[in-house]
């Protein structure tokens, strides 16, 4: 049975029944596939596994989708309750934030400041913050990040490393469609014909990463970026695989952000650089 909880005093009374570890998988809602693996690879280790449901006003920017992100609470507790899932926490903003906005928040540094930061600025100070109270809120001794997010999923890795905090942090791969779209909540914003132009994301992704020299990466992956009309880059960039400066050779990321219409999208793949002989 999963339960589901609204209150922190509720949610505090389920966990006392918990007993062994505590996984959790953050959530904003409107659950698909991504979600769900998540949920299974936390299913797979802990018994009692909680996903919290938390459309979080802190890390969405002034003329960002706040309001109209998608907010489907039966579609997504029917999702929990069919992978298992103990206990599902989908709070008010009052209960996550019972003392109005927090005067003390996260700072990402300086990891926070480049791509999704450089173009949402505040995002991830907002995303932080409410990591790290949910964090606490359901004692999780582990939590699934997905690689979809990966500079999130990097500064999680590092709030929690840098802050001590007692709980593990756990990578998993993207999630995509057969033919390359990664899921996301938002894709469901997509007309028909958007929906074709946004794979121009994944093909780029998928293309660069055949390539071993960066200037080779980019330039393919570039190449399908400009080709297609409907997609408006924010950033196509290659890195090192924990986001700091590229490597001469080995593992790397290859990440993109782009406006297809109004929707905004993300995407990143990992590959590896090779020196030429
Ligand atoms: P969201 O609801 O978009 O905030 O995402 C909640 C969690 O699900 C985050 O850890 C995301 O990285 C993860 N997630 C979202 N989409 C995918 C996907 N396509 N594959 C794997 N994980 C995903």
């Amino acid at each position: 049975m999963t339960a589901l909880v609204h209150t922190r005093a509720d949610l505090a009374a389920a966990l006392d029944g918990a007993g062994g570890e505590i996984a959790v998988v953050m959530t904003m809602g409107a659950l698909h596939e991504g979600h769900r693996q998540l949920m299974r690879t936390a299913r797979e280790r802990s018994a009692f596994v909680v996903v919290t449901i938390f459309v979080n006003p802190l890390q969405f920017g002034p003329n960002e989708d706040f309001e109209k992100y998608p907010r489907t609470l039966d579609e997504d507790l029917a999702i929990c309750r069919a992978e298992g899932v103990a206990l599902v926490f989908a709070p008010s903003r009052d209960d996550v934030y019972p003392h109005g906005a927090p005067s003390i928040t996260m700072d990402p540094g300086a990891l926070g400041s480049i791509l999704e930061g450089a173009s949402r600025p505040g995002h991830f100070s907002g995303m932080l913050t409410v990591v790290e109270k949910l964090l606490l809120l359901t004692r999780a001794g582990v939590a699934y990040f997905g690689e979809k997010d990966f500079q999130q999923l990097a500064l999680v890795r590092r709030m929690a490393r840098d802050l001590e905090l007692p709980v593990e942090i756990a990578g998993v791969p993207t999630v995509r469609e057969i033919d390359g779209l990664a899921l996301s909540s938002r894709n469901r914003f997509l007309s028909p014909d958007q929906r074709r132009s946004a794979l121009a994301l994944s093909r780029a992704l998928r293309e660069g990463a055949t390539h071993t020299d960066p200037g080779a990466v980019l330039a393919a992956a570039g190449k399908i970026l400009a080709d297609e009309p409907g997609v408006l880059v924010d950033y196509l960039e290659l890195t090192g695989a924990d986001l700091g400066p590229v490597p001469a050779e080995g593992p790397a990321r290859l990440l993109v952000a782009a406006k297809v219409g109004a929707t905004r999208l993300i995407d990143n793949v990992p590959l590896t650089l090779h020196k030429e002989v």
